[in-house]
C-alpha cells in the first residue's frame, strides 16, 4: 500500500490550483501531486490529502526555504496529529510494571504449559484479567522468554536484560505482522491501510494482492459499495484494499444476509425443506454462479424460489421481490 507523498515547493510559474481553480501566484508555497500522466496543482491552504492515513516527511520531495519549511511542519504536525507513525514502531519504549501485588499459583508449572499453547497477546489482554492467579501468570518470565521463541524464531533476545514480556511486546511492534520477521528500526515500515508492520516479502503474496474497486467488482461480481471496506492509497492514487480483506468482508456479509433470511423465514413459518435448504448453503462455495450450483446438484429438485434465495445470500439483490416470494408460497 502506497503513503502519501507530494512535492511541497515554492511556485516559480504561474499555475493554477486543482481545488479553487485560482491561480497560484510565483514566489508562493505550492502542493505539486504526480498523478498518472500530469502533475497537479494546489494552494497549501486549499489542499487536503485523499486518503486519511500518517503522512512521513521523509515521503515527501521538499523544496522549501526555512520560513515555508516552519509552516509545512507545524501542517504536518496537526495533520499526523490523529494516525498511527508509519516510518517508526514506537514513541518510546514502552515500559510496564505491575499493578497489583499478586502470590505465585500453586499450579504455576500446569498453567505455564497450558498457557504455552495459546496466543500471547490472549494472555496479556484476556486472561490476565480473569483472576489474580492468572494476572501473577501473566508475567511469567519463563513463559515470555518461551513465547519470545516461539513466535519470532530469527530475533536476538537480550537475556542480560531479561524482561521478556516487554521484550516480545517491543519485537510485536517492530515485526511484520503476518510472517514475523523482525524489521530494524531504520528500515521499519508500517502499512498505512491496516496500521501494521509488513515486511518486502508478504507484500508479494497473493492475500496481500491490491485490488481497486472496478476489480472487486469484475473478479468477485459484487458491487464493493456494499462490503463496508476501508480503502487506502495504491498506485496512481488509485484506492485499493488488499484481496484478502475484500475476501474476509465478503464472507461476513454473505454470513449476515444467511443469518437476516433465516430470521426473516422463521417468522413466516416456511416449509422446513426450504429452510434446510438456506442453513445447508455453504458460503465459502457462494462465489459460484447459480448455473454452476444447477449443473453440479445432480438429482437434486431445484426450483426459482432456489434461485433467489442463493443470489440474495450471494449478492443481496432482489430483497423485496425474494421477501414477497417467500410470504405467498
Ligand atoms: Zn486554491
Ligand atoms: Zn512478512
Amino acid at each position: 500500500m502506497k503513503k502519501t507523498s507530494f512535492q511541497a515547493e515554492i511556485s516559480k510559474r504561474q499555475t493554477r490550483c486543482k481545488v479553487c481553480k485560482k491561480t497560484i501566484d510565483i514566489g508562493i508555497i505550492r502542493i505539486k501531486i504526480h498523478s498518472y500522466d500530469h502533475f497537479d496543482y494546489y494552494h497549501f491552504e486549499c489542499y487536503t490529502p485523499k486518503i486519511k492515513q500518517y503522512i512521513s516527511k521523509s515521503d515527501l520531495g521538499i523544496r522549501l526555504d526555512q520560513e515555508n519549511a516552519k509552516i509545512l511542519d507545524a501542517w504536518l504536525e496537526n495533520w499526523n496529529k490523529d494516525y498511527v507513525p508509519l516510518d517508526k514502531a514506537f514513541h518510546e519504549t514502552p515500559t510496564f510494571s505491575k499493578l497489583v501485588e499478586t502470590a505465585p499459583s500453586k499450579y504455576r508449572r500446569a498453567w505455564l504449559e497450558i498457557f504455552k499453547f495459546l496466543d500471547a497477546v490472549e494472555l496479556f489482554k484476556i486472561y490476565s484479567h480473569v483472576n489474580k492467579e492468572f494476572y501473577h501468570i501473566s508475567w511469567d518470565e519463563e513463559l515470555w522468554h518461551f513465547y519470545c521463541v516461539r513466535d519470532y524464531t530469527n530475533a536476538a533476545l537480550d537475556d542480560q536484560k531479561k524482561n521478556y514480556r516487554t521484550q516480545y511486546i517491543i519485537l510485536r511492534m517492530e515485526s511484520c505482522f503476518w510472517c514475523h520477521a523482525h524489521q530494524s528500526q531504520e528500515r521499519f515500515n508500517r502499512c498505512p491501510l491496516i496500521g501494521k508492520p509488513i515486511c518486502e516479502k508478504c507484500k508479494k503474496l497473493k492475500r496481500f494482492e491490491q485490488l481497486h474497486k472496478s476489480q472487486i467488482e469484475s473478479r468477485y461480481g459484487i458491487n464493493p459499495n456494499l462490503l463496508q471496506l476501508k480503502f487506502g492509497l495504491g498506485y496512481w492514487n488509485k484506492k485499493v484494499v488488499y484481496r484478502y480483506m475484500v475476501e474476509e468482508a465478503l464472507e461476513t456479509f454473505r454470513n449476515r444476509n444467511k443469518e437476516f433470511l433465516l430470521e426473516e423465514m422463521k417468522k413466516i413459518n416456511l416449509d422446513p425443506t426450504l429452510v434446510d435448504f438456506v442453513e445447508n448453503i455453504d458460503i465459502k462455495t457462494v462465489d459460484k454462479p447459480w448455473s454452476e450450483i444447477l449443473q453440479s446438484s445432480g438429482n437434486l429438485y431445484l426450483l426459482p424460489i432456489h434461485e433467489i434465495i442463493y443470489n440474495y445470500i450471494r449478492d443481496r439483490k432482489a430483497e423485496k421481490k425474494l421477501i414477497n416470494k417467500l410470504k405467498s408460497t
